[in-house]
């Protein structure tokens, strides 16, 4: 399957006692890889499913029901979607946020939430399920995830069908 991304290399956004943080992230915004796990209590890493790409895992427990990271991302009108992405825009990293609009977060820089997979081919059932928030969708922990865990989501019937799954 096609994945439209694109790479972006930013300062990470942690802002302490000691100033800013000086290190940078291409993978892991707005935060570099170590105040991922420390500020937002996940990490990225290779996806356990094979050719799956990277994943999102958890470093601490959270409980059922807890928001886990928000899903950002440019929001796009449908029609503004398919015209970027043409033929195979269910390759992409675009989520509905209702019927006319979609958040695509193609850029790296749209955060963690992206690396979120589908649960087939991971031998589990998915932990997380997207919300919408006002408008704002967020990974939301279906059940008590233990921390070292892998976050699975369900993509969706159209998804599926579109990755050759059934
Ligand atoms: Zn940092």
């Amino acid at each position: 399957m096609k994945r439209h991304s694109i790479n972006i290399t930013a300062q990470c956004a942690f802002d302490g006692p000691k100033g800013r943080c000086q290190r940078k992230t291409t993978t892991t915004h707005p935060y570099c890889a170590q105040h991922t796990q420390t500020v937002l209590g996940v990490r990225v890493a290779p996806s356990k499913i094979k050719g799956a790409g990277l994943g999102l895992y958890a470093v601490r427990p959270f409980k059922k029901g807890e928001h886990v990271v928000e899903y950002r991302g440019e929001k796009l009108t449908q029609k503004e979607y398919d015209a970027k992405y043409a033929d195979d825009a269910m390759g992409s990293y675009g989520i509905s946020l209702s019927a006319r609009y979609v958040l695509d977060a193609g850029k790296t820089s749209s955060g963690v939430a992206r690396y979120v997979c589908d649960y087939h081919g991971s031998h589990s059932k998915p932990n997380t399920e997207y919300v919408n928030i006002d408008n704002r969708i967020w990974v939301v922990a279906i059940r008590d995830i233990k921390a070292g865990e892998e976050f699975y989501s369900d993509y969706g019937e159209d998804m599926h069908k579109a990755m050759g799954l059934k």
